[in-house]
């Protein structure tokens, strides 16, 4: 006679990372995983195979069930999950295929020099055509431990990854994908919470490859990268280091993001895989700092939206929101106007300065790390001088990245923009809130060879409005009837807004783009 069986339980983590724990210390819901639950019965007195029931997917609060319809003889369960969906799949090892592919590749990454640029990307493209595969990890068995379930609801209540040695629930490079998968679908809910333009490449799965350790490179100068071919996320685990924590993870997926909403280009890739190693002093191209430093900026504003943390930058100085004061700076070897775009920290305090608001009340002239805000009555704004500061929002800044072809970018950022004058002049051009005066004001404060104080270049006199002289009379034109509002798009609106910004400097009255 067939009865209905139920199998049901929750999947969790229990994460001892210091960024999770800070705002999740007990166990977390792992939603979206698969889970496959096998049963066997016992045949002429011997337990037979086991056979796969159904796999099913769980849900938000990590629950999941499956419902058979089957004899009322006794059953043992085996029970697997998958970390894979169509936005995300994370890897084991598979080093055996990563040494066969990068034979021949030997000593190239000890000195990266502009020769060796075609043979690393050929590398690169490569390795992304290896097929990595995504690996069950077994959370229940019972052929070991002599148990068994009569018909009926059966409920293994949780299993934790992290909280529990049975089977691969106490695995270390388990407990590290769940980890990630937690993470990832964590910061996936803030872009999807963001216009469509912005979300993450729905075609194509985000991969990530924990561990990792590529045999050609020394494992004192291996770094985790991020491949901007196949959107796979290497993270390192070798002899001398473990690279897997949060911060490192979301910082790779902020790269990954930057490729799905910038041209991809040769010599990006090559430059890019190295970057672990070449975090002090300037980038010979400032493509590679700003994307090193806009992956770290990211990542640490999102670590402090998701888990309420600032994070450090490579270990080192805290990045709480706050701009870098220029003697910072200037001891990360940026010393004028032309070495900013070429130092990450420099982007990383462009970036934060972009948000800022009330830029007026900070101090880059501190002999702190950062351009502390005073408090508004120690600071000065002559009579009549009106402050304004851009305060874009994360997205808004993200936006600069996309196309706007209303504003005449047809294109995403590409790498030759990626640098200061280009990145602000498109920041100004697609945003409402960035005006030239901005843009001015913005590259003295980066500069470590000025002392202009903020309120000097952010509150600016009133611009008097053109008073026509006594002889003034209207124009023709405004006598004729007006354009019809479609016409004007015709214009080559960037050389428009160009000139438009040039005479009539202040914000208030800037014209609205659409
Ligand atoms: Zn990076």
């Amino acid at each position: 006679m067939q009865v209905t069986w139920k199998v049901e339980g929750r999947i969790s983590l229990k994460s001892n990372d210091s960024t999770i724990a800070n705002v999740f210390p007990g166990m977390l819901p792992l939603a979206g995983v698969q889970v496959k639950v096998s049963a066997r019965e016992k045949i002429l007195g011997v337990w037979g195979p086991f056979n796969s029931w159904d796999t099913v997917t769980t849900n938000s609060d990590g629950y999941f069930e499956v419902k058979k319809e089957k004899d009322k003889s006794d059953r043992q369960f085996k029970i697997e999950v998958l970390f894979k969906d169509n936005t995300l799949k994370i890897y084991p090892e598979n080093d055996g295929l990563w040494n066969t592919i990068t034979e021949g590749f030997t000593d190239m990454f000890g000195q990266i020099t502009d020769k060796v640029e075609d043979a690393v990307e050929q590398l690169l493209e490569q390795t992304s055509r290896i097929a990595y595969d995504v690996k069950w990890f077994k959370i229940l068995d019972e052929d070991k431990d002599d148990k068994k379930h009569s018909h009926g609801t059966i409920d293994f209540g949780y299993f934790i990854f992290g909280g529990s040695s049975k089977q691969d629930l106490g695995d270390s490079i388990a407990v590290k994908h769940a980890t990630a998968w937690f993470v990832y679908k964590k910061v996936f809910s803030v872009f999807n919470g963001f216009g469509k333009t912005l979300h993450f490449d729905d075609k194509k799965p985000v991969a990530l490859k924990y561990p990792h350790d590529n045999p050609i490179i020394g494992d004192n100068t291996e770094a985790a990268y991020s491949d901007p071919y196949n959107y796979i996320i290497f993270i390192i685990r070798n002899k001398k280091s473990d690279w897997f924590n949060v911060d490192t993870i979301v910082h790779e997926l902020m790269h990954i993001w930057a490729y799905q909403h910038c041209e991809k280009e040769k010599a990006m890739a090559w430059q890019l895989a190295i970057h672990g190693s070449t975090h002090s002093g300037l980038q010979k191209k400032s493509f590679v700092a700003f994307h090193e430093g806009f992956a770290e900026w990211a990542s640490n504003r999102l670590t402090r939206l998701i888990f309420g943390k600032d994070s450090d930058i490579y270990g080192g100085t805290t990045d709480t929101g706050v701009p870098f004061s220029r003697r910072f700076l200037k001891g990360k070897n940026v010393k004028n106007e032309s070495d900013i775009d070429k130092s990450e920290y420099a982007w990383i305090s462009l970036f934060n300065i972009l948000m800022t608001p009330d830029l007026h009340l900070h101090n880059f002239n501190s002999s702190t790390d950062y351009a502390a805000a005073m408090s508004s009555s120690s600071v000065t704004v002559p009579s009549r001088h009106v402050c304004s500061s851009p305060a874009l929002t994360f997205d808004e800044i993200l936006s600069v990245f996309i196309e706007h072809e209303s504003d005449g970018y047809k294109k995403v950022l590409t790498k030759n923009e990626m640098n200061l004058d280009d990145f602000l002049e498109r920041a100004k051009d697609i945003s409402d809130k960035v005006t030239q005066d901005h843009v001015e004001a913005i590259k003295i404060l980066l500069d470590p060879s000025k002392t202009d104080s903020a309120v000097s270049v952010i509150c600016l006199p009133p611009k008097a409005p053109r008073k026509p002289g006594e002889d003034w009379k209207p124009p023709k034109d405004l006598q004729q009837p007006p354009v019809i509002s479609g016409r004007r798009r015709a214009d080559n609106k960037k050389e428009t807004d160009k000139a438009g910004s040039r005479a009539n400097r202040r914000p208030a009255t800037k014209s609205k783009k659409t």
